[in-house]
C-alpha cells in the first residue's frame, strides 16, 4: 500500500501513539473516539487499536521486538519487568504468570476478595486447609497460574515503586457498589496510572440491597475508567466477595488483560525480583518473601538486596512446602538473609558472598558520598533534568481545600503545558497533604502542590526524608506563576528560615536622633548583627527587617549569646515596647 511503517509495542499510551504518528494527542483521541474507544492521554491502548489509529493517519503498524520496547519509553516510567527483559535474549523469553495486586478504598472488600479467591482457587495445598500468609499466593485458572500480592492497599504498591520495582502487572481496583468511588479509590487510580499498570475494576458487594452498579460506573467513567460495556477499555466485573460470586469472572478478566500485555521473562536469565515482606523469626532467623521476576532462584544462591545479603538456606512455596527452585512470578519464602530488607526492595542473585559484600560496600560508599536527596524531585532539580533531556514531564500532585477549586487549578496547570515540557497532574484531590501523597510523589518523582491546605506532620517527615518538595499556596496565581517559572527555569531556589535566637525586650530607651533602643536579654540561641530580625508582640509580627545596631554594654558587637543583655535598634522602626520578642533569623537556600 506504500504506507510508512511504524513499530508499536503490545501496549502504548495515547501520548506515545501521538508522538510516533506525529499527530496531536487530541487528533489521536478523536480517532479513538470515532472507533468507540474512550481514552485519555495517559491511557494505554493495545497494539490492534494503535494500528487502527496509525492506519487512519497513513501509517502501517508493525509489532516491535521485545528488545526495542524500552528505547522509546524512556520519557515515562519503564516498568521493572521491561528493564529486566531488556537485556535478555528475546528468543528465551516465555510467558510468565501475571502478578496482580488489589487496591481500593478501606472497607470496600479487598481482604475479603483476596481471601475468597485464595480459598476457592488456590493452586495447590490441602483443599480447604489453612495456608499461611506470606504476602503472596498463586491460583490456577484454566491451567494458567496467576500470582496475587496479598498485602492490599497502595502503601505496599507504592513502596515498591519508590524503590524502582514494579509492584504488579495488573491492578484490581475494588469498589463497593453501595459506596462508590471514594478518596482512596481515586488515590489508587492515580497510583496505578502513574505506574502505567492496567486496572480491572471489581465492583464488589453487588449482593447488597443498596448496591447501585450503574451509578458507580458513571463515577468510574468520570475518573477516566470508562467501562467496556460503554465502549471504554476498563473491564468492570460485578462481584460479591462475601458470597464468593463473580470470582471466576475476575480471574478470566485477569487472563484477558494478561494476554494483551507483554508479560514475559527468561527463566534461564539473570535472577532478579522484589522483596514482598520480611521479618525476623526467633527460631529461624530472617524470613523473607521474595517474588522472583526473572530467572530461576535456587536454594544455595547468594541473594543481594538493599543493604543486606545471604545464602539461601531453605526455600518454601506459599503453601509452606519446601522447594528447591522458583521461576518467574513465583513468590517464595527464603531463609538465610543476614538482616531484614525493606519491603519493595529489589533483589538479585550474585555469584558468591564475597562479591555481594563488595557490592554492598560500594553501595554504602556511594550513599555516603551522594547528597541525601539526590534523584528526588524539587522543582529546580526537575528543571535541570529537563534541560539535560532526562525528563520531559513535570509530574504534579495537587491537593486543594474544596472541590470547586480543583478543576480551575488543573485546567490552568494543563494550559501551562506547552513547548517541550508537559505538566502531568497525576493525582488531584481535596484534603490535606498526607503520607500517601508523599509516597506517590516519591514513586513518581513528583512535586506536591497544596492550595489552601496544609501537610500533616507524618507527610512532612516523610517528605523531608525522601526529599520530596511540598509547595503550599493560598493564591492561585502564585501557584501558577511558580510552576510557569519552573518550566522556564527561572524559579528562585527554595529557601528555608532558620532561627538563630530570641531576645526579650526588658526596657525601652528613646534617644534623640538615634531613635528607640530596646534593652534586651537574649533568652534563646543568640542575636547576630547581620541576620534578619522580626519583632513579635502578642504573637503577631509587627516588624520584619534589619538590625540597625547591636550593642553589649557600650560596645558594638557582632553577636550576643543566651543569658546576656544587649541593646538593639531596628532599621527604620521605633515602635518597641517592653515584653516584645525580637527574633534573629536567617534565610537559607536549599538545594
Ligand atoms: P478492606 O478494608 O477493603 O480489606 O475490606 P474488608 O475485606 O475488610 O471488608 C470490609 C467489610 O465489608 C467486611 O465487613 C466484609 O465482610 C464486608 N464485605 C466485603 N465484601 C463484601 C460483599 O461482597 N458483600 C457484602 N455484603 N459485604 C462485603
Amino acid at each position: 500500500m506504500g504506507e510508512k511503517q511504524i513499530e508499536f509495542p503490545v501496549q502504548i499510551t495515547v501520548r506515545d501513539l501521538a508522538q510516533r504518528t506525529q499527530a496531536s494527542p487530541i487528533q489521536v483521541i478523536k480517532i479513538l473516539m470515532s472507533n468507540g474507544v474512550m481514552a485519555n492521554i495517559n491511557q494505554m491502548v493495545d497494539f490492534d487499536t494503535a494500528a487502527i489509529v496509525a492506519s487512519e493517519l497513513g501509517f502501517e503498524a508493525v509489532p516491535e521486538s521485545a528488545k526495542d520496547i524500552t528505547a522509546v519509553e524512556e520519557q515515562g516510567e519503564i516498568p521493572l519487568w521491561r528493564k529486566l527483559i531488556m537485556d535478555e535474549d528475546p528468543s528465551k523469553l516465555i510467558n510468565r504468570p501475571a502478578v496482580v495486586t488489589i487496591l481500593g478504598h478501606v472497607d470496600h472488600g479487598k481482604t475479603t476478595l483476596l481471601d475468597a479467591i485464595r480459598h476457592t482457587n488456590v493452586a495447590s495445598g490441602e483443599a480447604g486447609g489453612i495456608t499461611q500468609h506470606i504476602g503472596a499466593y498463586q491460583v490456577m485458572q484454566k491451567g494458567r497460574l496467576i500470582t496475587f500480592l496479598d498485602t492490599p492497599g497502595h502503601a505496599a504498591f507504592t513502596a515498591m515503586r519508590a524503590r524502582g520495582a514494579q509492584g504488579a502487572d495488573i491492578v484490581i481496583l475494588v469498589v463497593a457498589a453501595d459506596d462508590g468511588v471514594m478518596p482512596q479509590t481515586r488515590e489508587a487510580i492515580a497510583h496505578a496510572k502513574a505506574a502505567r499498570v492496567p486496572i480491572i475494576v471489581a465492583l464488589n458487594k453487588i449482593d447488597k440491597a443498596d448496591a447501585n452498579p450503574d451509578f458507580v460506573k458513571h463515577q468510574l467513567a468520570e475518573n477516566g475508567l470508562v467501562p467496556d460495556e460503554w465502549d471504554g477499555n476498563t473491564i468492570v466485573v460485578p462481584v460479591s466477595a462475601k458470597q464468593k460470586k463473580g470470582l471466576e469472572d475476575i480471574l478470566e478478566a485477569i487472563l484477558l488483560v494478561s494476554d494483551s500485555l507483554d508479560i514475559r521473562a527468561n527463566p534461564e536469565g539473570k535472577v532478579i525480583g522484589t522483596v514482598i515482606e520480611a521479618q525476623v523469626d526467633k527460631a529461624r532467623g530472617v524470613i523473607a518473601t521474595l517474588l522472583v521476576q526473572n530467572g530461576t532462584l535456587q536454594t544455595g544462591d547468594t541473594v543481594l538486596t538493599g543493604e543486606t545479603c545471604g545464602k539461601i538456606r531453605a526455600m518454601f512455596d506459599f503453601n509452606g512446602k519446601k522447594i528447591k527452585s522458583a521461576g518467574p512470578s513465583t513468590p517464595v519464602q527464603v531463609l538465610g538473609l543476614a538482616s531484614v530488607p525493606p519491603a519493595g526492595e529489589i533483589f538479585q542473585v550474585v555469584p558468591n558472598e564475597k562479591e555481594a559484600r563488595a557490592i554492598l560496600a560500594e553501595r554504602q560508599a556511594q550513599k555516603a558520598a551522594a547528597p541525601a536527596v539526590a534523584g528526588k524531585a524539587t522543582l529546580e532539580q526537575l528543571f535541570e533534568k529537563f534541560q539535560a533531556g532526562e525528563v520531559r514531564e513535570l509530574p504534579l500532585i495537587v491537593k486543594v481545600d474544596v472541590q470547586g477549586s480543583l478543576e480551575p487549578i488543573i485546567n490552568s496547570l494543563n494550559d501551562l503545558s506547552k513547548g517541550e515540557i508537559k505538566i502531568n497532574v497525576i493525582h488531584a484531590e481535596t484534603g490535606n497533604i498526607s503520607e500517601n501523597d508523599i509516597m506517590l510523589a516519591t514513586a513518581s518523582k513528583a512535586i506536591v502542590l497544596g492550595f489552601n491546605v496544609s501537610a500533616d506532620q507524618a507527610a512532612r517527615n516523610l517528605a523531608e526524608q525522601e526529599g520530596v518538595s511540598i509547595r503550599l499556596y493560598d493564591i492561585i496565581y502564585r501557584l501558577l506563576e511558580d510552576i510557569e517559572k519552573a518550566l522556564k527555569g527561572m524559579l528562585e531556589p527554595e529557601t528555608r528560615e532558620v532561627q538563630v535566637g530570641q531576645a526579650q525586650v526588658r526596657a525601652v530607651f528613646k534617644i534623640n536622633k538615634v531613635g528607640t533602643i530596646a534593652g534586651c536579654r537574649v533568652i534563646q540561641g543568640e542575636v547576630r548583627r547581620n541576620t534578619r530580625i522580626r519583632l513579635i508582640r502578642n504573637g503577631t509580627a509587627l516588624f520584619d527587617g534589619e538590625i540597625a545596631s547591636l550593642k553589649h554594654e557600650k560596645d558594638d558587637v557582632k553577636e550576643v549569646r543566651q543569658g546576656f543583655e544587649c541593646g538593639i535598634s531596628l532599621k527604620g522602626y521605633n515602635d518597641i515596647s517592653e515584653g516584645d520578642l525580637l527574633e534573629s533569623y536567617i534565610i537559607e537556600k536549599l538545594g
